[in-house]
């Protein structure tokens, strides 16, 4: 197995398929004006096919397809297809806004697409305009519903591989998810109703921190809700909330209420799990980040189209992997008091790879 400095395996990938969205979340895309990706630079689908036989060989068993707005790629389900079908991967998921989702919904599924999650931090409409800049509430719930008709039923779970690395009573992980960040004085009073929905759609939720990602230039220590809090406001609600003992590199926590209805949290921002993380991310334009919080990135789509062989691109993914001691996360919770934005505004501007919209979120 390929492991890096501090034995963490290789073996998540989050695929970003363009650096462009259809909404500008306050968190991760509050500015007026952006710096794209040239089009020029985008992997084809054979590109990243290529590159994720590779992975597989090395030991990747999950992909995940994200971006920017991974729906607003032409054909996606074309590319679902394409690695679908490869041996060695397990697990196969998207990560979308869902605003596009209902209309892609059964190609995507019928191409192979085994799970799905949406992110939704609202749940009322003003809010969701105010947060998003866009009025796409109820594009965004009619995909929910053709999510949870398509993975939300226990069919649909049924049917589905397990990855390899959820065997021997490892964790499976939920079809169908809604991830919500949740920010002090914008969502913190939805975490009730955001369960209550993912209830009645067949979803597990998961909050997520406020994180201080390149990207998110109004981030403030002041508006992190830390997991601590909101299972304090869960309890008062529900009564006892009980952690679920897993043997697991999720990034989420998850926890039970007493009716049995799961949840998770991504407590990166006050609690982080680097020191399990064995996911790296792919940029739409073919730059390898090995964390998310990562300066640089390893450049394959070069050496790809400079037609390097199969063991050269291999060797180069090894080495990038071999010599990694990255630890994001946890440099920044060791900033304390001293933690502001990640990434001032100019260098977003010079170097695009830096915003979390373009690695992925
Ligand atoms: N457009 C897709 C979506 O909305 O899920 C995929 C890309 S988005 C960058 C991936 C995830 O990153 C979303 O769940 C989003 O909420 C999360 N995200 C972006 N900025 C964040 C921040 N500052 N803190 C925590 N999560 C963030």
């Amino acid at each position: 197995m390929l492991v890096d400095t501090l034995a963490r395996p290789l073996r998540n990938l989050r695929l970003s398929v363009t650096d462009r969205c259809n909404l500008r979340c306050e968190y991760c895309m509050p500015e007026d004006e952006y710096v794209w990706l040239p089009r020029e630079d985008m992997l084809h689908f054979e590109e990243i096919s290529t590159l994720a036989d590779l992975f597989i060989t090395l030991g990747i068993d999950k992909i995940r397809l994200t971006g920017g707005e991974p729906l607003m790629r032409r054909d996606l389900p074309s590319l679902v297809q394409m690695l679908a079908v490869k041996p060695g991967l397990s697990d196969l998921a998207l990560t979308t806004n869902g605003g596009l989702l209902a209309e892609q919904i059964d190609a995507l599924r019928a191409a192979g697409l085994g799970r799905v999650t949406i992110s939704l931090d609202t749940l009322r409409s003003d809010r969701f305009v105010r947060l998003t800049r866009f009025d796409r509430l109820d594009a965004v719930l009619e995909g929910m519903t053709a999510a949870s008709r398509a993975f939300g039923s226990a069919e649909a779970e049924s049917l589905r591989p397990r990855p390899r690395s959820s065997a021997g009573g490892g964790v499976v992980p939920r079809a169908f998810k809604i991830d919500s960040v949740i920010i002090r004085g914008v969502n913190d009073d939805e975490l009730v109703d955001l369960i209550e929905y993912g209830k009645s759609q067949n979803a597990e939720v998961r909050f997520i921190e406020y994180m201080d990602v390149g990207g998110a230039t109004r981030w403030s220590r002041a508006h992190v809700v830390s997991r601590q809090e909101m299972l304090d406001t869960l309890a008062r609600r529900y009564g006892a909330v009980e952690p679920v003992i897993e043997n697991s590199s999720a990034p989420a926590d998850r926890f039970a209420l007493p009716d049995g209805t799961l949840f998770g949290i991504i407590s990166s921002t006050t609690d982080p799990f680097c020191s399990s993380c064995d996911r790296s991310r792919l940029t739409a334009d073919g730059l390898w980040y090995l964390c998310l919080y990562a300066a640089r990135g390893i450049d394959l789509r070069r050496p790809l189209r400079g037609g390097a062989s199969r063991e050269e691109l291999t060797a180069l993914i090894t080495a990038g992997w071999r010599e990694r001691t990255d630890r994001g996360a946890e440099e920044r919770l060791a900033l304390g008091g001293e933690r502001r934005g990640f990434v001032p505004i100019e260098n977003l501007r010079k170097d695009p790879h830096l915003e979390m919209h373009t690695r992925g979120g």
